[in-house]
């Protein structure tokens, strides 16, 4: 079953149904109710009036029988033909004041005294107001009884009535506690699944029973849950990371220093210049961190202005022309033209190009070559950085753009990277509405994309 929705039809027509079902049953019983009473009501009056007038004539109900033989044109009961005469005989009995049954109905109710109850069923029949009788609608009295053809029908009538809203009401038990358990199970464990979280049980993960809303809840926690635990893992990662950062140009600037003041170095240029270097590094690192925190927190403020694509470009290249010259490696630029300007921040975006420039640089060897590119795009422009470098495994391309990500985890920090060039270029990228990504293949080089509205 694919959705919710349809269960909750399905259980709302089930009980529709019951329901239905049942109102059925009432209405048929009340309706053999409604045209007995009709039946009675048709022609209690003219009976009524013909009853009163035998005993005031006669001053007693004896040879009352006599009145109704067959054949005789009975007021009320119309013309009996002989055929007819038992059945419409049987339809009313008369009772004299005490309650004896004296004629009609069903032949074991002659001579019978009826109960007060019964009588309560029948209507007086009246002579100068004093009560000499009764006259009663004999199914009344007669028609739960087992045996006559009615009363069997109507107890059938009954019981498959009964019957028949038990086994509605087990069928829609049966159904509605399955269906509310299959509803309520996903729920149960997505309840208990989020406190785990909740205490701290990352990456916890539920069954997907179902293809229906239920299902893809389950399916997007699971997400949730697996993305959280990556995501505190790459905290905790990070924070470690770092402090391995922070400590290593530390400590070589400490160890330098202590060995200075003991007096068991002597000072030299080579001695300060390692100690420079170690606290530009340090420098840079706490400068990109803080970037980082900014930018990821949409606080860095931004100066965006009108500019060529081109000139992004040119400037980046400019920047690293040297340095590719002094590597051996071809630095080249192609830019379409009249391409629109894009509205960004230079400086912000000049550190994003040179975070992949240098990236470039750093794992291209001699020989190879570095492409800058700016083509028209979907909405905006294209800025790419394409290199015929070592490139970078299928295993790390996903996370590149983590914080402190490193590819290659035997480089260490000495090198310069801090591994957050790449964490940097995409928060700066994404905080002027702007996106980028990654192609690459080991052996072949990677190419870096930028897009920018134009
Ligand atoms: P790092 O400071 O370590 O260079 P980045 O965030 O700039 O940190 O890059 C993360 C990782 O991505 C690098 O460690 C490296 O493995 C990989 N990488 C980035 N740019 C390139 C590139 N042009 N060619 C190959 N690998 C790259």
């Amino acid at each position: 079953m694919r959705s919710l929705t349809t269960k909750l039809i399905l259980a709302f027509l089930l009980v529709g149904l019951t329901g239905a079902v049942l109102v059925a049953l009432i209405v048929r019983f009340r309706t053999q109710r409604a045209f007995d009473q009709l039946v009675v009501n048709q022609n209690q009056q003219l009976l009524l009036v013909n009853l009163a007038e035998y005993y005031r004539r006669a001053g007693s109900w004896a040879g009352v029988e006599t009145v109704f033989r067959p054949g005789a044109n009975l007021p009320g009961l119309g013309s009996i033909p002989e055929a007819r005469w038992e059945a419409r005989r049987a339809l009313f009995v008369v009772a004299n004041a005490q309650g004896v049954v004296l004629f009609g109905g069903e032949p074991h109710l002659h001579g019978r005294t009826l109960t007060a109850r019964e009588l309560r069923k029948g209507i007086r029949i009246e002579v100068n107001g004093d009560t000499v009788g009764w006259l009663i609608f004999s199914p009344a009295l007669d028609r739960w009884r087992a045996g006559t053809p009615e009363g069997d029908f109507l107890l059938s009538v009954n019981r498959g009535a009964y019957l028949s809203a038990i086994a509605a009401t087990g069928i829609a038990l049966i159904l509605g506690g399955v269906l509310a358990y299959g509803l309520t199970r996903s729920l149960r464990e997505l309840t208990s699944a989020t406190q785990a979280l909740a205490q701290g049980e990352l990456g916890r993960q539920v069954t997907v029973h179902s293809n229906d809303e239920l299902g893809a809840l389950a399916a997007s926690f699971n997400q949730m849950s697996t993305a959280l635990a990556r995501s505190t893992e790459l905290r905790r990662q990070m924070t470690a990371n770092i402090a391995h950062d922070l400590r290593s140009p530390l400590a070589v600037i400490q160890g330098y220093a202590e060995a200075l003041t003991d007096g068991k170095l002597q000072p030299s240029q080579e001695i300060f210049t390692v100690m420079h270097t170690e606290a530009l590094h340090l420098s840079r690192l706490i400068d990109d961190l803080k970037t980082l925190s900014l930018a990821e927190a949409r606080e860095l403020p931004l100066m965006p202005q009108q500019v060529s694509p081109d000139a992004l470009l040119r400037r980046a290249v400019e920047s690293f022309r040297v340095q590719a010259e002094g590597q051996g490696i071809t630095l080249e630029m192609q830019a379409e033209e009249n391409l629109p300007e894009v509205r960004v921040d230079v400086e912000r975006m000049a550190q994003v190009l040179g975070n992949l420039m240098r990236n470039a640089l750093r794992y291209t060897p001699g020989g190879g070559r570095i492409s800058l590119s700016a083509r028209r795009a979907e909405q905006g422009v294209l800025l790419q950085v394409a290199d015929t470098g070592t490139g970078i495994s299928p295993e790390d391309l996903p996370y590149i753009f983590e914080r402190t990500y490193r590819g290659n985890k035997a480089r260490s920090a000495d090198e310069g990277e801090t591994g957050l060039g790449l964490a940097i270029a995409r928060s700066l990228v994404e905080a002027q509405g702007g996106k980028i990504s990654v192609e690459s293949r080991p052996g072949e080089g990677s190419v870096f994309t930028i897009w920018l509205r134009g």
